[in-house]
This record gives structure tokens, sequence and C-alpha cells, in this order.
């Protein structure tokens, strides 16, 4: 499907690569910064980086109610790290799930690993990941695509995506692959919704 708009929270973090990735697979990346640029999205990423200040930045920018509203609509979101962070119960609550932040502990701060990721097809996906949380209670709901050392560190619910590594910082565009087919299914279904 063409132009597929897709908005890149740009609020701190390391929203540009993502905007190659999504570049690289047609859509056309927005960056968002104030609730006006939420207007006509498809889809959202909200990037790694640190999730109290993007927290706060979300605050301070008045973008809270756009990100909800987005949500509600059933526009897809992916959530990648801190983002996933920000996604959880304990913060926006578009996913029931709630990450531990840093949860790979001091040891292994930032490591690269080949996953086994659900929807990805056979090959393991190259994975980075950068003081990352991993997810510690899922609700029934959620789908868990892959899991690293036992513990969730991809999911899925509905129309949110959400992984503890960066998929933005390979050359593997399979992860961004499945939130574009979210994308593209949720705005077919949202024509069928205007057509009737
Ligand atoms: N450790 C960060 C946090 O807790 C997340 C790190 C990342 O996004 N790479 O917010």
């Amino acid at each position: 499907m063409a132009d597929l708009k897709v908005g890149v929270l740009a609020l701190q973090g390391d929203f540009e690569a993502h905007a190659r990735t999504l570049r690289g697979l047609g859509a056309e990346p927005r960056e968002v910064r104030k609730p006006e640029d939420m207007e006509g999205l498809d889809a959202l990423v909200i990037p790694g980086g640190e999730s109290t200040t993007i927290g706060k930045a979300i605050d301070s920018a008045g973008l809270e109610s756009a990100l909800r509203a987005h949500h509600q609509a059933g526009r897809p979101i992916l959530g990648t790290c801190a983002g996933m962070i920000i996604c959880d119960a304990e913060h926006l609550g578009f996913i029931d799930a709630t990450a531990k932040r840093n949860a790979f502990g001091r040891q292994l701060q930032s490591f690269e690993t080949e996953l086994e990721v659900e929807g990805v097809g056979d090959e393991p996906l190259r994975a980075v990941f950068i003081r990352a949380p991993w997810v510690e209670r899922w609700g029934s709901e959620v789908e868990v695509l892959a899991s690293c050392d036992g513990h969730p560190v991809a999911i899925r619910e509905a129309s949110v995506l959400a992984c503890a590594f960066h998929p933005e910082l390979t050359d593997d565009p399979r992860f961004h692959a499945i939130f574009m087919a979210m994308t593209t299914a949720a705005r077919e279904r949202a024509g069928e919704g205007a057509a009737r």
C-alpha cells in the first residue's frame, strides 16, 4: 500500500535510524514533536532512549492525549526499548505487560545476539540490546514473539508491537516489516469502516 505515514516520536533517542528503516520499507516517516504532528498518521514509533526523559518530554510537549487518541483509533504503535517501557502498564498502558528497566544488569549492559522471532521467517534476527528492559509480567492477550534468556523481549497485543532491542540499528528490516504489515492491515480495516 502506497504512502503509509509513520510518525516517529522525535523528543529524544534514536529516532533518525527508525526513519531510515521505515523509508527503506516504502513508508513515509514523519518526526513527531507536538500534537499537530500526529495528524493523519497511520502508525507511530516510540523509539529507544531514556524512558524517564521521554515520559517527561511527552508531558511537556502536551502529547499524551494525541498518543491516546492514536492508540484508541487502533492505529499501530511500535515501542522499542525505552519506547516499550513507555507503552507498558505502568506508563501509558498501551500494552498489558510490565517492562523491567535495565533488566539484563550491569555485566550485560549492551550486547548483540541472534534471536528467533515469530513472524520474521526461519533466519534468526540479529538483535542489539542497550541497557535493555525485559518483560516481567504480561497478560493473557499478549503474544510473546521472542525471548532472551527465558524472558520475553518482543511482544504484541492488538495494534501494539514492542521490543526490548533496537531493530533500527541493524540493516535487517524484518522486525519493522511486521509493524508495516500491521499498519497496512489497520489502514485497510479503517478504509472498510469508512466505506460502510
Ligand atoms: N535503559 C533505558 C531506560 O530504562 C532504555 C535504554 C534504551 O532505550 N536503549 O529507559
